[in-house]
């Protein structure tokens, strides 16, 4: 029997980084200066983060049948995460290549391949995993079909469900995104979602100084139990309806933790990874525990180059932020 706490339906992507002074122009061929490869995509970059916490954490997602799935499964068990892949023959392993120039500046080009194949029936199928779970993660890099069902079978478990409504997606409706008890946009997912389900305009650039009162207001007009939206460096705000989670407010704001950041990729992921293990670890204890660790373990991540590979342990980002 899996002893996961945490369950993530997700997607994997293998990202593939060129560094090079100058983007090509094009019908050029360029030489790069450096290249990377390793594991990513919001799923697996939040289940590795959670796992990373000490959380017995199982994830489920889709590979094709290729050179990078096989990186992709011997990756999950070095780190000895659970997990339930279905292969599809018929569809590439998701790639991104990004290309990075001497400005620190990227473009990248994305294949979500199997990712976008994720069956009902295999999610459906892993029962026993959300039998025995607390918390059920999905994000929005599949196929809305399979993550409808995660949630369905997530409620009848009476799982937590976490969204993390990323990227936004056209086909995103107001009853999946109220389906999740918690969700944890950024602040370009947040004014889009006000947009789509409120009718509300805000400049997500504006977010990070906006009151706290305001904040509240928009995020109440989005019908979801607990709203945590991220704000890079300036930390992240929460906004509960009428379950607090344990927290003397109903709304507050947690500044940014002061770090030297090289690299923001995955810093999102980081933060809602971190953010499930925590609603795991600190079980009983008021929600802003888990949301204190959470801006404190994205804010690390920011320091260490990669996705996956730059997600810290609970130890390790505890240590860092015990002055
Ligand atoms: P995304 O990567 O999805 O765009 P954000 O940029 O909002 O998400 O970052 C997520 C979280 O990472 C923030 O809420 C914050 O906790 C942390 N973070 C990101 N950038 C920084 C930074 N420069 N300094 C401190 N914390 C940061």
């Amino acid at each position: 029997m899996s002893s996961a706490q945490v369950i993530v339906v997700g997607s994997y992507v293998q990202d593939q980084t060129w560094f090079v002074d100058r983007f090509p122009r094009p019908g050029e061929t360029l030489r790069a200066n450096r290249y990377n490869t390793g594991p990513g995509g919001k799923g697996f970059n939040q289940a590795v983060a959670c796992s990373r916490q000490g959380v017995p954490t199982a994830f489920i997602g889709a590979l094709g049948e290729d050179t990078f799935a096989t990186y992709a499964k011997k990756f999950a068990v070095d780190e000895k995460l659970e997990c339930r892949w279905q292969i599809c023959g018929d569809q590439p392993t998701a790639t991104a290549g990004i290309t990075v120039n001497a400005n620190a500046e990227n473009q990248i080009t994305l294949i979500l391949g199997a990712n976008e194949h994720l069956d009902t029936d295999h999610v459906r199928a892993q029962d026993d995993l959300f039998a025995s779970a607390n918390i059920m993660l999905i994000q929005l890099e599949n196929n809305l079909d399979a993550l409808a069902a995660a949630l369905d079978v997530a409620e009848k478990h009476h799982l937590t469900r976490v969204f993390n409504p990323a990227p936004v997606h056209k086909d995103l409706d107001a009853a999946m995104l109220r389906h999740a008890d918690i969700i944890t946009p950024n602040e370009t997912e947040f004014s889009l979602l006000l947009e789509r389900f409120a009718g509300e305009i805000v400049d997500p650039d504006a977010l990070a100084s906006t009151s706290a009162d305001t904040m509240h207001t928009l995020a109440r007009k989005l019908g979801v139990d607990t709203v945590v939206v991220t704000l890079g460096a300036s930390g992240c705000f929460v906004s509960h309806g009428a379950d607090r989670r344990g927290d003397p407010s109903a709304f507050y704001r947690i500044p940014g933790e002061s770090v030297k950041a090289v690299d923001s990729t995955g810093a999102g992921d980081a933060f809602t990874g971190t953010l499930v293990a925590g609603l795991s670890r600190f079980a009983g204890k008021p929600f802003i525990f888990a949301v204190i660790h959470a801006n404190r373990a994205a804010a690390m991540s920011t320091e260490f180059v990669g996705a996956a590979s730059a997600m810290q342990s609970f130890d390790v980002v505890t240590r860092r932020f015990s002055a």
